[in-house]
């Protein structure tokens, strides 16, 4: 029996009746965008993130260029964010025609090097957009003090980090906004494509909500705004309720299994994931580390444990991108690619599951002594 990296039937078949109640109820009603599953969804997400406004969107990716839309961040300015993330960051950056300015990251968390952001630091930069990966926070105090002293805006990319905090604070409400993404695979995830912006300036959510429909105004055809066409459907919002009552007992699920290969790895001799004390993780990714990397992910294969890398190109290296970047050294974001390996991990992921993984790999390392190494 092998153990799969994600998988998603078992969360539907858990909630199949009350999904399936809810999707029919939405087709029978008529009604499928801009429909009361949105609007309630919006409420209860604001209200479950401890009281902001939401605009739900089409995808993470147009959660964050609509916030940079409009925060008015355009051609000709300069983003701080990281390279090692998800290539969407960067690409709502690019959208709006801006320029992202990479940073490197922290070895111990893999979110931003908070050290580097004066040193990136122009008269064009406009905003930070720290990512909190795998589902740890970014530091955000020395960011947010950075860009009060800057008058940046901050735009944290929430796409890994459903229910993380830092110091407290649910992830997403310390910036000037938060950017969710409700992909199938995140830690709150839809059964299609979805995401959303959260603020505290309700005025900039209307602006969001206004961007993301076609930049239509209070009034029906009447556009304020050169907008887009990115909005949450009945379906999707009617699915991410049923699964937000559900999120804290997920997050908490995560964390129970995460603790679980701390428990079973703890001497191993691998790099495994930092919670630091100012942070909550909610292991949208268990990522360990090994200089015996593609070897270890080999040996797993055969053992049928699938596991995944993220990333292992990251954006500064990209293709896409070598135009902005040629010649750009980021050392621990290029060292750390090349060790990384996310193991499986999802809330209905059981001990069984859990042991192979732990077990396989604990025959690894057995079998190669020297992946006790601490990695370069
Ligand atoms: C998934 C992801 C995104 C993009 O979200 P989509 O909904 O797929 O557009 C952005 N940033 C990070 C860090 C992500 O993991």
């Amino acid at each position: 029996m092998g153990v799969p990296y994600i998988d998603l039937r078992v969360g539907y078949e858990d909630l199949k009746a009350e999904i399936d109640a809810a999707v029919s109820r939405v087709l029978a009603g008529g009604c499928f965008v801009l429909g009361e599953n949105v609007e309630a969804f919006e409420e209860e997400f604001g209200r479950w993130l401890g009281g902001v406004e939401v605009a739900t969107v089409n995808s993470g990716t147009d959660a964050l260029y609509l916030a940079l839309k409009a925060l008015d961040v355009g051609p000709g300015d300069e983003v701080i964010t990281v390279s090692h993330t998800a290539v969407n960051t960067a690409l709502a950056i690019s959208k709006v025609g801006a320029r992202p300015v990479f940073l490197d990251v922290d070895d111990d968390t893999y979110c931003m090097d908070t050290e580097g952001l004066e040193r990136a630091r122009s008269d064009r930069t406009r905003a930070v957009m720290p990512v909190h990966l795998y589902g740890h926070p970014a530091d955000m105090d020395p960011i947010m003090a950075f860009a009060g002293e800057h008058g940046l805006a901050v735009i944290e990319d929430c796409a890994q980090a459903h229910g993380a905090a830092y110091k407290g604070r649910a992830a997403g409400t310390i910036g000037t906004v938060g950017c969710f993404s409700f992909y199938p695979t995140k830690n709150l995830g839809a059964c299609g494509d979805g995401g959303a912006v959260v603020t505290a300036d309700s005025g900039l959510a209307a602006k969001i909500r206004s961007l993301a429909n076609c930049g239509q105004g209070q009034q029906r055809y009447l556009n304020v705004y050169k907008g887009d066409v990115s909005r949450l459907d009945e379906i999707q919002a009617a699915i991410l309720r049923i699964k937000l009552k559900r999120l804290d007992e997920y997050s908490d699920r995560r964390r129970r299994a995460a603790a679980v290969y701390h428990r079973g790895l703890a001497g191993s001799g691998l790099t495994l994931p930092v919670e630091r004390e100012w942070g909550r993780h909610v292991y949208h990714l268990f990522v360990i580390r090994t200089a015996r990397r593609d070897e270890l992910q080999s040996y797993l294969s055969t053992r049928g444990v699938r596991t995944l890398i993220h990333y292992p190109v990251p954006v500064h290296k990209q293709p896409a991108y070598a135009d902005e970047t040629g010649g750009m050294v980021l050392p621990v974001t290029e060292r750390i690619v090349k060790e990384i390996l996310s193991l499986p991990v999802f809330p209905e992921i059981d001990q069984a599951q859990l042991s192979q993984v732990i077990d396989s790999i604990l025959g690894f390392v057995q079998e190669n002594p020297d992946c006790l190494q601490p990695p370069s």
